[in-house]
């Protein structure tokens, strides 16, 4: 197996987020400029591959992380910061198509992605903002409304899980504070962390046990040999028994795509706009109670109030194949304003984007392209606690011992299918979804 050599990239900063501005400061790390040989070698300085060199060095395996740009400069670095304790699909229609016994197993191993990420703060210390904050899945339609009453049914009945509940749509018109809502989904154990902070204080608490991170250090082949692995950077190379791949939607980043694990997910741009701090008033009636929300629409848009009142708006991005199209944030300027009115006239004082990384179905895959080699990857926009998850069960991977995580370690994570059609695939899903969000948001007012 080989990467392309690809000639030396340089460099990119971090994008002009809301979570750059008020970070804390990096952890100073060097580039590979020699050769080394560990246990395990991790490409990729995200929730993935940290937690994966985390659970490593808890175990006392030696272990090396090679970044191509910084810590968390990927998608950890510029997300939402939610932990809902929810997949994309819910658990009453994830039932119907695997059955309860493998249905109970997901809800666990999701309680404990959250749990994963509370105990590594605490053991780390970082100063990363996690709070259990709440997480209000917000219904645009009675039709979504049903199929959240049915998750929580499923769970209290089969999972014996009563912490979730439904709220009418005066209650959560209440938590909201804006926008045109039917009812919502509550659950109280769902979090909210800086998720820059938290990459840096990881790296920052890794660095201070010993695991050595190259930052600015691009992989250009990983070489499967027969004794080990091999890895070559463009001005040094890591020798190691493992490796694994945490690269997630920048998997193509610098032409490396080892197994074409970068035609088994579809990168997509999701924008993200933050407002000035709003004034103490204004800030009391957006999201009151400080949850993180996200809407139920196809194309969805996700919100939350920082500490120092700012808002944080996130929907989709851009589907032309481009980045940073202006027209993304003018969309979800307009978006943001139709939900809480209150907030119009509100200088943004943020503008900024990332890739996620889509799967066929759904689910994050963690997996093996050789006995040597692992991955995990696919994560949607459900990756800050599942990576972190992943990474530890990765951690296991990497030490030969066996994992269930249920579909996510079902190794059929297939190439999908006209890979090379998906920008203008994408349009079209979009299209519809857009006229889908559209007609039920008409539906609901005439019924109402
Ligand atoms: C705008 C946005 C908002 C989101 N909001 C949420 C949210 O609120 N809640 C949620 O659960 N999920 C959210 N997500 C998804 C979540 O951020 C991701 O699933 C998660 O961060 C993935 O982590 P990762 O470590 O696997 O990948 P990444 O953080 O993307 O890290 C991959 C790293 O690999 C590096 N890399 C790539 N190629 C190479 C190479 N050849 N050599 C060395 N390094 C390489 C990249 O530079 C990158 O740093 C959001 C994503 C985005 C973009």
């Amino acid at each position: 197996m080989s990467g392309l050599s690809a000639q030396r990239p340089k460099a990119t900063d971090h994008p002009a987020s809301y979570w750059v501005s008020t970070g804390n400061a990096a952890p100073e790390l060097a580039e590979l400029t020699t050769d080394l040989q560990t246990d395990v070698v991790i490409i990729g300085a995200g929730f993935t591959g940290l937690s994966t060199a985390y659970h490593l060095q808890k175990a006392g395996v030696g272990c090396i992380v090679v970044e191509a740009q910084d810590v968390g400069w990927g998608a950890s670095g510029r997300n939402g910061g939610m932990l809902p304790p929810r997949y994309k699909k819910g658990f009453a229609t994830v039932a119907k198509h695997y059955g309860n016994e493998v249905t109970l197993r997901l809800h666990g191993l999701m309680h404990e992605a959250i749990d994963t990420v509370e105990a590594m703060v605490e053991d780390c210390r970082i100063d990363c903002d996690f709070r259990r904050s709440g997480q209000l899945t917000a219904a645009h339609s009675s039709q979504h409304l049903r199929s959240l009453e049915a998750d929580r049914d499923w769970m209290a009945s089969v999972a014996r899980d009563k912490g979730a509940r439904i709220l009418d749509r005066r209650e959560t018109m209440d938590e909201v504070g804006g926008g045109t809502l039917i009812g919502g989904w509550l659950d109280p154990r769902g979090a909210g962390i800086h998720p820059l902070n938290y990459t840096r204080g990881l790296a920052a608490a890794l660095v201070a046990r010993d695991v050595k991170i190259f930052a600015r250090t691009p992989v250009l082949r990983l070489i499967d040999e027969a004794a080990g692995v091999r890895v070559e950077t463009p001005c040094g190379s890591v020798r190691a028994k493992q490796a694994v791949i945490a690269t997630n939607a920048y998997t193509d980043a610098v032409d490396f795509a080892p197994g074409r694990l970068d035609r088994r997910i579809v990168a997509i741009n999701t924008s993200v706009i933050a407002t000035r701090p709003l004034s103490a008033n204004v800030a009391a009636t957006v999201v009151p109670g400080r949850r993180m929300v996200a809407d139920t629409k196809h194309i969805m848009n996700w919100y939350r109030v920082t500490p120092d009142n700012c808002v944080i708006f996130g929907g989709r991005g851009d589907i032309t194949g481009r980045s940073d199209d202006p027209s993304v944030y003018s969309m979800l300027e307009r978006q943001l304003v139709e939900t809480f009115p209150q907030v119009d006239g509100a200088e943004i004082g943020h503008r900024w984007s990332g890739k996620i990384a889509v799967t066929l179905d759904d689910f994050p895959h963690i997996g093996r392209l050789s006995p040597q080699v692992s991955f995990a990857m696919g994560y949607g926009g459900r990756g800050v606690a599942l990576s972190n998850l992943l990474g530890k069960l990765l951690a296991r991977l990497a030490r030969n011992e066996a994992i269930d995580a249920g579909p996510m370690s079902d190794n059929r994570f297939a190439p999908i299918p006209m890979h090379a059609f998906r920008i203008p695939g994408m349009q079209i899903v979009a299209s519809w979804y857009r006229y889908l969000d559209a007609k039920a948001i008409r539906d609901e007012r005439r019924a109402a």
